[in-house]
């Protein structure tokens, strides 16, 4: 029997994710909107919650975007979750608690 490949989706974008932060020295960390569609979308955040990249949007293994983003652009209502990946050493837990704040505009007390 032929292994099956375990790639998933989420590796591919944590190998996004790593790319994003190579290209962003100033970035602590990535915010990621994961969609309903299954495309994401992502960008570096600094230390005081300022975008460190453009936004970049993708789906993974596929050569672009789906269609209906290309239309909405990712719009807001579809997203499924988002979080913020932090790059090593991970800030204190006050400074994560204001990034996140202002970059994805809540405060959650369930910070890990
Ligand atoms: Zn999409």
């Amino acid at each position: 029997m032929a292994k099956k490949s375990k790639w998933t989706p989420e590796k591919g974008e944590q190998a996004m994710i790593a790319g994003i932060v190579e290209g962003s020295p100033e970035a602590v960390g990535v915010a990621v909107i994961r969609l309903d569609c299954g495309c994401r979308k992502m960008a570096a955040v600094d230390k005081n919650g300022e975008p460190a990249s453009k936004i970049i949007m993708y789906r993974d293994r596929a050569e672009s975007i789906c269609d209906l983003c290309k239309k909405d652009n990712g719009a807001f209502h579809r997203m499924t979750e988002q979080f913020i990946s932090w790059t090593q050493p991970e800030p204190a837990d006050e400074d994560k608690k204001r990034i996140i704040a202002k970059v994805l505009g809540v405060v959650d007390e369930t910070i890990h």
